[in-house]
């Protein structure tokens, strides 16, 4: 669970603080929508961006689900790649997001780390075409280049299997890492994973990333195969 009613009212105080151009909207039992203008004051790159933005901002309580954004009043270009159909902000794969939910991350601070940065890249891609810190894929490629930054692996077949030792076993310093180096996992990528196999939380998040990942290829595989009769 993300947040509590309490832990939210708590924590849009402090934005509205911040962000004094946002009001809430509405409030259920299910969750907290603020509406209004998000104030972005953002410069890197040699690029300035000093621009308030319209927004609905929706705040899920007593879920697992992440706070989300929605571009109610259509600012970002209808082809933009990560601006959804229904107005939702695609503004980093999940698995980023909740990994930083996981420590007393604030809104404010979520506001600042992806909010933020999603307008400014937007602003940026618009005026020079490409992306000011890169560009994160749909889907599995997002979730494979996710993992490819936290274990600072660049192959994704080794990134595979380390997501699958993370699930399978418990840490193990002295066996061989599963990245088929034939080093032991704790003089290979042990001392950066092994959070991933001690926080009982980063490994629920490993794991499911992980079944997403394994069912795409199972899918894939099923459809060679299907292609492969048709013949
Ligand atoms: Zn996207
Ligand atoms: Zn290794």
């Amino acid at each position: 669970m993300i947040f509590t009613k309490e832990m939210a009212h708590q924590q849009i105080t402090e934005l509205l603080e911040v962000q004094s151009g946002l009001h809430i909207e509405a409030e259920s039992e299910t969750q907290i929508e603020l509406t209004g203008d998000i104030f972005i004051n953002c410069k890197s790159k040699g690029f300035f961006l000093s621009e308030n933005y319209p927004v609905q901002i929706v705040i899920p309580l007593n879920s697992n689900e992440l706070p989300y954004v929605i571009d109610n009043e259509n600012r970002i270009a209808k082809d933009y790649p990560h601006r959804y159909d229904n107005g939702k902000l695609c503004l980093e794969t999940e698995t980023s997001i909740r990994i930083r939910f996981l420590d007393s991350f604030s809104l404010v601070e979520w506001i600042r780390e992806f909010v933020e940065t999603y307008y400014f890249s937007y602003e940026f891609f618009q005026r020079y075409g490409e992306f000011p810190f890169g560009e994160r894929g749909h889907g599995v490629q997002g979730i494979v280049e996710t993992y490819q930054e936290l274990f600072q692996e660049k192959d994704p077949i080794k990134v595979f299997a380390l997501m699958k030792a993370i699930c399978e076993h418990p840490y193990r310093g002295h066996s061989l890492c599963p990245c088929g180096s034939n080093q032991k996992l704790r003089l290979c990528h042990g001392p950066i994973v092994m959070k991933y196999y001690m926080d009982n939380r980063l490994n629920k998040i490993v794991q499911a990333d992980y079944k997403n990942i394994y069912d795409y290829l199972v899918n894939c595989y099923e459809q060679l195969r299907y292609r492969e009769k048709a013949k």
